[in-house]
């Protein structure tokens, strides 16, 4: 009946060591207000001079999208007052922005593709915070984020639907940190977006009126703020209302979205060429010079890995999330030749514990080699799938490699046939009532005997073996 449309504007901090138009530190988590120079403050007199760093990262971000990189962009002033913005307006690029249109391809559930639309990016500063918290009644101004460069990446209105937004949100999380020019930390705040949400009856040409949800940051939220959005337009429209064209807020708290301000109430920018900066100019040399270090960006990635190691698409795709992990999973390959079992160990214990301590792959105390000899174990027999999630956990609290703790602890998986043999013999002998009702057909009672050799064993019988074994000895 209905459709939804999503169009989304991203903010991502570049990762350059000095502000856009000021040599002050863009380092996160300083005391408030030590990081802004008479510049970022917009004291009389100073002049803003221009960071080449973030401007050849803008230009990566170009290329890297198929994007039209303009050979000449302009700065412009966006005037409007707010106290965390001394200077009265923010530079941006307005008519004429760094990079012009491009795509970026999105995985879909279905397994399916989709290419979105991006409609510009442009290079600007942040703005710096305001603290309502801990002044009573006050607010509080940190200016230290004030000048950090952004790139604000807007996409043509392509999306439809929430799950869709997120899959471009989270693609474009992974190229800017593929390219290195963002850290993409999203609760720092150095990877947010607004989502511009409309709904249209199914069929109609014409595009719905749009509300502009700001500042999420979190791919959760998108998702919950753009669904509770268009619940509430179709809710309004079907019961007689309009929608009115506005800003809105999400709260993730009461999750529900709330009115800032309306169309009319939306400020005139007065925007103009800042006469500070002169126009940005980017010869072809550049543009080539740059392309020479792109790396292999996440597309091309995901499909070596199919191809190469005759992943699925899904794994392939969880594996070149990030370049760390890609790396990572191809670091384990290399000591080790089971590749299906290398990714399952990466993309299921080993992500588990990242997760749990929140901690990125590259600060993972069971390196690649440490995960490799681990996998060689369980190849070659000597500890189980299961006794090795007891080595891994040991390898993780700092216990050693795979092989020491396995000698420490004693987990040494026993093939000696005649020693699981004579436990299997006992097991039978003891459970007589359970071996008429399994040859009498009732199957899941090999569970049962698998389950009580392990149990004397510790763990530490072969589970294949033991399987085979019980089969001979009872005639199954
Ligand atoms: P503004 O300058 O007011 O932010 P833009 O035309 O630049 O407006 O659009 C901003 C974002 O809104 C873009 O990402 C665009 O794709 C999206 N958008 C525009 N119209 C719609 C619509 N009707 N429904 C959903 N998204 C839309
Ligand atoms: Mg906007």
């Amino acid at each position: 009946m209905w459709e939804t449309v999503i169009g989304l504007e991203i903010h991502t901090q570049l990762a350059t060591k000095s502000k856009i138009f000021s040599g002050a530190s863009t380092a996160y988590g300083a005391e408030p207000n030590t990081q802004a120079c008479a510049v970022d403050l917009g004291l009389p007199g100073v002049l803003p001079v221009l960071n080449q760093q973030a401007v050849l990262m803008a230009v990566k971000f170009g290329l890297a999208i198929d994007a039209e990189v303009a050979p000449i962009s302009v700065f412009a002033r966006k005037n409007y007052f707010y106290p965390d913005l001394p200077k009265g307006y923010q530079i941006s690029q307005f008519e004429l922005p760094i990079v012009g249109k491009g795509t970026l391809t999105i995985e879909l559930e279905d397994g399916s593709s989709k290419v979105v639309g991006v409609t510009r990016a442009h290079l600007e500063e942040d703005a710096g915070k305001s603290l309502h918290e801990d002044f009573h009644g006050m607010t509080g101004v940190d200016l230290n984020r004030a000048g950090t460069p952004l790139l604000e990446i807007v996409s043509e209105p392509d999306m439809r639907s929430a799950k869709e937004a997120v899959a471009y949100m989270r693609k474009m999380h992974s190229l800017v940190r593929y390219l290195g020019i963002s850290d993409g930390n999203m609760q720092e705040g150095s990877f947010r977006c607004d989502a511009n949400v409309s709904v249209r009856p199914k069929g109609q040409e014409e595009f719905g009126t749009r509300t502009e949800l700001k500042n999420i940051n979190s791919f959760r939220f998108v998702e919950r703020a753009i669904d509770f959005e268009v619940e509430r337009q179709i809710d309004l429209i079907e019961g007689g209302g309009k929608v009115t064209q506005e800003t809105r807020l999400y709260d993730p708290n009461k999750h529900e979205t709330r009115s800032m301000r309306s169309k009319e109430e939306a400020m005139d920018y007065r925007y103009f060429p800042d006469p500070d900066l002169l126009p940005v100019e980017v010869t072809a040399e550049t543009k080539e010079n740059i392309r020479r270090t792109l790396p292999e960006l996440p597309d091309a990635k995901k499909a070596r890995f199919m191809e190469s190691f005759a992943l699925n698409a899904e794994d392939a795709g969880i594996l070149t999330t990030s370049r760390d992990m890609a790396d990572y999973f191809e670091q384990v390959i290399k000591a080790t030749d089971d590749i299906k079992l290398s990714a399952n160990w990466i993309m299921g214990d080993l992500s588990g514990f990242l997760n749990k301590e929140g901690k990125e792959i590259n600060e993972s105390p069971v390196t690649a080699e440490m995960l490799a000899g681990m996998i060689n174990r369980i190849k070659d027999n000597t500890i189980s799938g299961k006794i090795a999630k007891e080595v891994f956990e040991a390898m993780w609290n700092g216990e050693g490699d795979a092989d020491a703790i396995i000698k420490s602890k004693g987990l040494k998986q026993i093939t000696d046939t005649g020693a699981i043999e004579a436990i299997v013999d006992e097991i039978i002998a003891a459970n007589p009532g359970q071996v008429e009702q399994l040859k009498a057909g009732k199957d899941k009672l090999m569970g049962f005997f698998v389950g009580q050799v392990m149990k004397q064993t510790q763990g530490k019988a072969n589970p294949g073996q033991v399987n085979q074994l019980l089969k001979q000895k009872l005639e199954l």
